[in-house]
């Protein structure tokens, strides 16, 4: 197989700092981090800086990434690969090819295989997070969302603060007019250590990362009964300001992905902090 470094394609030029609240990165959890705001160090390859900013520890060396727990993943990519096998074996230098966007157009995941946050290199996420269901097990906590006539409960993971992130994230939805009760009825779950369906590629609800709401508001593009890359019809029904309280706490939401999972909400602090860092 075809191994290509890249250099060219991510380099960004050295301006500084962003602008923004200045805020030390929740190590302790004890403060959530707002990553729409959070001041950023720029460096002239945005993947690195994107990735050792989202995840405090995490370092890159000689072309791979070196987690805390001395676990090393190689750092290769992005491949010039069809768009079916990106999304099927993803490198971690594939999961940054499709830019997510911090706006709330849809007009990108039209594109066929616009997928951002939806390639993952599992090998990545499996020394980043868990190895195993039992490991995932032990870290996880519930985190609830506190309506005015409803509450839902999330089982989410303690790793990397997702918890005090996602409690962050709801709180805030939970402040805003109108209720937004009806969105977290009927909820689609949180941690499942399953794998995706119709796929052999492990969710990130697995990791205890990810939380679903109400799925029928939500939908989910297989729905439509398309094959992919056929999923360009989405009549969204979630709201940008229940969107933009997740990202700003790192998380992702699948509605912006060509194969639309719109109910889906997946820690991804890397992807919100790189499209801030290549200038959106
Ligand atoms: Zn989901």
């Amino acid at each position: 197989m075809l191994k290509t470094r890249f250099a060219l394609p991510f380099v960004a030029f050295c301006i500084g700092s962003l602008s923004g609240g200045r805020q030390a990165l929740a190590t302790d959890c004890a403060k959530p981090v707002d990553f729409l705001t959070l001041s950023l160090t720029k460096t002239s390859n945005s993947v690195h800086d994107a990735l050792t900013q989202a995840y405090p520890g995490l370092t890159i060396k000689a072309g791979a990434v070196h987690l805390v727990t001395g676990e090393v993943v190689p750092l290769e990519g992005p491949r010039k690969v069809s768009k079916p096998e990106r999304l099927e074996n993803a490198t971690i230098g594939d999961m940054f090819v499709y830019r997510y966007p911090l706006d709330f157009s849809l007009e990108q995941r039209k594109t066929p295989f616009h997928d951002p946050g939806r390639v993952r290199n599992e090998a990545f996420f499996r020394a980043l997070m868990f190895d195993n269901k039992s490991a995932t097990r032990k870290s996880l906590t519930t985190v609830r969302y506190r309506g005015a006539k409803l509450t839902a409960n999330f089982s989410v993971t303690k790793k990397h603060c997702v918890h005090t992130q996602l409690a962050a994230a709801l709180e805030e939805i939970a402040l805003q007019k109108p209720s937004r009760d009806k969105y977290f009825r009927k909820i689609g779950g949180s941690f499942n250590w399953r794998v995706i369906s119709g796929t052999k590629r492990l969710s990130s609800h697995s990791f205890g990362s990810a939380v679903d709401v109400n799925s029928q508001l939500g939908k989910y593009w297989k729905w439509l009964g398309v094959k992919p890359g056929k999923a360009a019809r989405y009549d969204n029904a979630i709201p940008h300001e229940i969107v933009e309280a997740f990202e700003r706490r790192g998380f992702i939401w699948g509605g912006k992905w060509h194969h639309f999972d719109g109910m889906h909400f997946e820690y991804r602090p890397e992807l919100i902090l790189y499209a801030r860092l290549m200038g959106q």
